[in-house]
This record gives structure tokens, sequence and C-alpha cells, in this order.
């Protein structure tokens, strides 16, 4: 009984639509802190989530390196904003850059392969650090776009997002965008506002193992 549970896979999408058809039948446009770990990744999400909620983007991703990387990625979220039309406010917000805080959170997991424990860790701090942007600002929900990408497990960050929001007020908004062709939608719009796709996840261990 016990081993069943464990292995059940939630099907996140589903608790996305049920959330999205409860905040319809409201008159309030909640508010949402989204991170946001690039702008390709970000596109569908946004173009997505802006039609339901007042969004603040924070791009907090101590993970990639070098630090040109960062900013190139950092950049073009911002172009991404600025140029693409939503319905309800979005804002870019953007963390601190501390790589150091990546690598004692990866410390003897830089071997692992990608999916494995070292990525969980980087999920991780990247979620603790939206959920308390999300508590400072007094923000609805938080979430990542993370769970768009086909090489990010959503049943883990599903997982990690719940437990972070038991210990904060905002709530964490289940999700899998890559459902519903979101990662195809992603390139589409990554060619139509012609941005700049990066070949690697971020970290340096990442970049040793370039696609
Ligand atoms: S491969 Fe990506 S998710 Fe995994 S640790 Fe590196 S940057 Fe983080």
């Amino acid at each position: 009984m016990h081993t069943i549970r464990e292995n059940h896979k939630e099907n996140y999408q589903k608790l996305l639509d049920r959330k999205l058809e409860e905040i319809k039948s409201k008159e309030r446009v909640p508010t949402l802190l989204l991170h946001a770990c690039c702008a390709p990744c970000s596109s569908y999400v946004l173009e997505y989530l802006s039609e339901y909620f007042a969004i603040t983007v924070l791009f907090y991703n101590p993970n990639i390196e070098p630090e040109d990387e960062y900013r190139a990625r950092a950049e073009e979220l911002k172009r991404l904003i600025r140029e693409m039309p939503f319905r309800h406010e979005v804002v870019y917000l953007e963390g601190n850059y501390e790589p150091e805080r990546f690598h004692a959170a990866a410390a003897g997991y830089e071997e692992a392969p990608e999916g494995g424990p070292r990525c969980a860790r980087c999920f991780r701090l990247r979620l603790k650090e939206a959920a308390e942007y999300a508590d400072r600002l007094g923000m609805d929900y938080f979430t990542t776009t993370l769970t768009i990408s086909p090489l990010k497990n959503a049943q883990i960050l599903n997982r990690i997002g719940a437990e972070i929001a038991e210990s904060c007020s905002a709530a964490f908004l289940p999700s899998d965008f890559k459902k519903r062709g979101g990662y195809q939608r992603s390139i589409e719009l990554s060619r139509e506002y012609d941005l700049y796709r990066q070949n690697f996840c971020g970290c340096v261990y990442s970049k040793s193992i370039e696609k």
C-alpha cells in the first residue's frame, strides 16, 4: 500500500486546471510570484498565466555560470517582458547573484547526472527563495517555470514546492507546463521574439555535458 502511494504520479496540470477554474470564478485578480529560469521557458508560462494572475517574475538563478551567461539570460527575460502583451500586469524582479549558495547546495553531488540529487537541491534553493520573496511581497501564490522542461521532473519539483509552502503564507501553485504542448509553444514564442536559447541547463556541471 505504502509503495503504491510512493509510486503514484500526480497529474499536476489537472491540479492547476482546477485551481484556475476556482480563480476564474472570483472577482479579484490574484498575485503570483513566478520564479523564472530564462526567457524561452518563461514565454509560454507568461502567455498562459498572465490571463489569470498579476505576476511578479523573479529571476533568481545562482546556479548559472559563468556570470556573462547569467547576465545574458536576465537581459533576455527583461526584453521579453517589455515586448510581450499581457492581460494583467507583469513586472520583473531580480534576486541576488550568489553562486556560492548554489555550490554549497550542490556540494557532494557535483558528479551526479542531470535530473539527480544535485538538481533536487538546486530546485529547492530557488523555490525557497521564491517563497520568501512571495511572503515578503504579500503575494497569494508562488511557482516556477521549471516544469516546462522535458528534462525536469515535475513530480519532484511540485513536491518540493508544496513542502516549502507548508512554512510560508503564499500558496504553491502546482504545474506541469510541458503538458498540452507547452514546451512546443515555448519554442514557437522563442522564434517569434527571437530569444536567445542556451544549450545547457545552467550550472558548470551541466555545461561540461553540453548537448
Ligand atoms: S543541471 Fe540544471 S537543475 Fe541541475 S543542478 Fe545544474 S543548473 Fe541546477
